[in-house]
């Protein structure tokens, strides 16, 4: 996880260690988390991302994907502390969306996101520079997936850029489109590319800004037929799904569907039969018909999880490998009771708090996303 200035996370000398915490039973984590909630009463919200470990997922509050987990807890007044079980700018996005009174942590600071770190703001402000040589920049709508540091959401805002979602991407890129021509994409090229390609932009209209090269990787004389750049960036977990996957889902269940999550790359967005976020993946699941069957390409403990709750219907996760988001997992029943032991004795560890001037212009960028709806 990149850790940067604009967003910082620290321990207090006077914290008990997590190294007392780490080889408790799982007995006694869940007595010390249930005993905490208890006592805290509606001042604490726990929150708990879609993609979180089930151990840990049991003592959540509010579950949820990033966006809508934020959204809720900033509007609850009683909460004075929010305990984000998921990865780091989802607690950005909490600390810059909640009330001032309410402060945010995160139980392990490690906890990242790798497609998140694809696109930090030197090698984004470094584009944006090289792109001005070439480019009418003001013609560029910056747009940045919200899997992305506080640090980024605040380019968005300062230069007429906006965040997006996976369930909203179109949305967000039909605005863009209404305001300028042109729109640079990141972190993740395959929602970028795959919503771009929905809404009727062809590949050729496309570029891949690859950061590690000179002007990503293109020839300035190029870049002027291209509509929508897109950021060399991926989510490993995604990446994983190959349309071969599909294939021998397809052998095993002639009748069944596959859906997919539209961060998986552009060849498995084609074969699969749905596209969605994970909430509109938990939504079709739930609303399917008994003994129907499914192939899903996302997250594995929110896959095994939609398994367990609907025995009703077949529920296969499409990769033979083990796709689960490692930095998710991170937050794990030892770092959360380690979190709250801390919280309720006055010395918390690990809280996520934004500078004032990144979390201002990031919430600019938030808003404008807001305002679609
Ligand atoms: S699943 Fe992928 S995009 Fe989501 S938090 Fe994990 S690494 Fe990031």
């Amino acid at each position: 996880m990149i850790e940067t200035v604009h967003s910082r996370s620290r321990i207090s000398e006077t914290s008990i260690p997590f190294s007392e915490f780490r080889d408790l039973e799982a007995s006694a984590l869940d007595g010390i988390v249930t005993s905490i909630k208890d006592r805290m009463g509606p001042s604490l919200k726990i929150l708990g991302h879609h993609y979180q470990q089930d151990e840990v997922i049991r003592h959540a509050d509010l579950t949820g994907d990033s966006l809508k987990l934020s959204q809720l807890a900033g509007q609850d007044q009683a909460c004075r502390a929010i305990v984000f079980c998921g990865v780091h700018f989802m607690a950005e996005t909490a600390d810059i969306l909640s009330r001032p009174e309410v402060a945010v942590y995160l139980p392990d600071r490690a906890a990242g996101c790798s497609m998140a770190d694809m696109a930090d703001l030197d090698s984004v402000e470094t584009a944006w520079s090289e792109l001005a040589v070439h480019l009418d920049v003001d013609q560029i709508t910056p747009v940045t997936y919200i899997n992305s540091s506080a640090a980024l959401k605040s380019f968005c805002g300062r230069h007429g850029g906006i965040v997006c979602t996976s369930s909203n991407a179109r949305r967000v890129l039909d605005w863009a489109f209404s305001r300028r021509p042109r729109v640079l994409f990141f972190p993740d090229q395959h929602l970028g590319r795959n919503t771009a390609r929905a809404m009727g932009v062809p590949l050729e209209s496309m570029a891949l800004w690859d950061p590690h090269q000179a002007m990503g990787g293109n020839d300035p004389a190029t870049l002027h037929d291209r509509r929508v750049l897109l950021w060399k960036g991926h989510c490993s977990v995604h990446q994983m799904f190959k349309p071969s996957h599909l294939d021998q889902f397809r052998r095993l269940y002639p009748d069944g569907k596959v859906l997919v999550h539209p961060e998986c790359m552009m060849e498995v967005v084609d074969a699969a039969d749905l596209v969605g976020s994970t909430e509109s993946i938990i939504q079709t699941i739930e609303h399917a018909p008994a003994g129907s069957s499914w192939g899903i390409g996302t997250e594995l403990h929110l896959v095994n999880r939609l398994a367990s709750r609907h025995p009703d219907k077949t529920i296969h996760f499409l990769s033979p490998m083990v796709c689960m988001c490692a930095t998710m997992y991170r937050i794990d029943p030892p770092h959360l009771a380690w979190c709250l032991v801390n919280l309720e004795r006055g010395s918390p560890v690990n809280r996520i708090q934004v500078d004032p001037e990144t979390a201002n212009w990031a919430k600019v960028a938030l808003d404008r996303m807001l305002e679609l709806r």
